[in-house]
């Protein structure tokens, strides 16, 4: 694994003006801020989304739009796609009886670069088949959210041949702050899901910790004071702490707006279990995590951030002796508007 975090001298390639159209596929909640960096940057993008809607917004945020996916990719040197799953991407790729795919279509030679965080089966299928085509192909999933796509501060974790590097930085650069090649292709798919697997089980279990220390008279800025000083210390605690007070941006202190929702957290956990069971890796840890956010997100976890499973694991417990309040009482401000940062956002 390389890290390619940026510096100043390491944008080697292509300027924008000389790097060709980019085809950006995919304009939701991360692909119209990332794209709309890009334009600033001063790259060629033409986007498009099969949601009208998402069309229209992507204009009104000034980043030129074609009519159609194919119309996007003609003469494209480079196809983004941040959809929501490996069966978009195929699809897109492959074509079907009524429609070609994207393959068949683009100038020979083209980089399909998949920024979608999906399974490294369907990542490496994608690669194949963009291979045998005669294009080339890398994936790239991003870690940091919203604000991150907003702020050009997303992790990339990229799967792709040494080759297509210096094509890829400059561009990856303008989007992100941090970029990590992790190997061959389908590569940063797993690094994706090998990060979130530890992510969904330290907040589970750092959650319970909480639990438990309201149930044994603990403050919450006590526990914390200990915990991010001591050997437990995780992203999970010091970063997006579950319980309001202690890290005053994270969701916790704002009704647990999210962040990263406990739907896309559930999404990745699912990732991991798929390949941990097309692996054999005797798990259990991870298994029981994707179980549990699988829970949650079929309830107001959907919409709410991953660290508001405490509310879960907190409302399972009430029935437990010495319960000592529901923890939000003198322990820090409870409902404040604080807008996460940067590096506060998890996924
Ligand atoms: P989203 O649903 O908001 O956006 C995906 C967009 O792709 C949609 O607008 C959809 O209409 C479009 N789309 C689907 N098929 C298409 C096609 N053939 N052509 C053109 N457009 C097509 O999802 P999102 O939140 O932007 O996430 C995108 C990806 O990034 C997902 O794989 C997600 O897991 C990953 N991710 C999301 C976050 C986050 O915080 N939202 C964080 C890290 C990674």
């Amino acid at each position: 694994m390389t890290d390619t975090t940026p510096t100043p001298s390491a944008a080697t390639g292509p300027a924008p003006a000389k790097a060709g159209r980019i085809a950006f596929l995919g304009l939701g909640h991360m692909g119209l801020p990332m794209a709309a960096n890009l334009v600033a940057a001063g790259y060629d993008v033409a986007g498009y989304d099969v949601v009208p809607a998402a069309v229209d917004a992507a204009r009104a945020a000034g980043i030129p739009t074609a009519e159609s996916a194919l119309d996007a990719a003609a003469g494209a040197r480079i196809v983004l796609t941040m959809f929501p799953s490996g069966a978009h991407l195929l699809r897109a790729y492959l074509g079907g009886p009524a429609e070609p795919g994207l393959l068949a279509q683009a100038d020979p030679g083209t980089l399909f670069l998949d920024c979608s965080t999906i399974t490294v089966e369907e990542s490496r299928e994608a690669a194949d088949a963009a291979l045998a085509a005669g294009h080339r192909s890398a994936d790239a999933p991003v870690s940091g959210g919203v604000v991150g796509a907003e702020a050009g501060t997303l992790t990339f974790m990229v799967g792709a041949d040494e080759a297509d590097l210096p094509q890829l930085m400059p561009l990856l650069e303008v989007m992100g702050r941090k970029i990590v090649h992790c190997g061959g292709h389908g590569a940063g798919q797993a690094a994706k899901i090998c990060n979130n697997m530890i992510l969904g089980a330290s907040m589970i279990v750092s959650s319970e910790a909480f639990v438990l220390g309201e149930k044994l008279g603990l403050s919450h800025q006590a526990l914390f004071d200990v915990i991010s000083t001591a050997s437990g210390q995780c992203w999970a605690v010091t970063t997006n702490c579950p319980v309001p007070g202690p890290v005053p941006t994270s969701p916790a202190n704002r009704d647990y707006r999210p962040g990263f929702a406990g739907a896309l957290m559930a999404k990745d956990l699912g990732l991991a279990l798929a390949a941990l069971q097309s692996t054999g890796v005797a798990a259990e840890i991870g298994p029981a995590a994707a179980a549990i956010y699988q829970r949650y997100a079929a309830g107001e976890g959907a919409t709410r951030d991953f660290s508001g499973i405490i509310t879960d694991i907190r409302h399972a417990s009430a029935g437990g002796p010495a319960a000592a309040g529901d923890g939000t009482a003198g322990d820090g401000p409870a409902g404040d508007d604080a807008v996460a940062a940067d590096d506060s956002v998890g996924g």
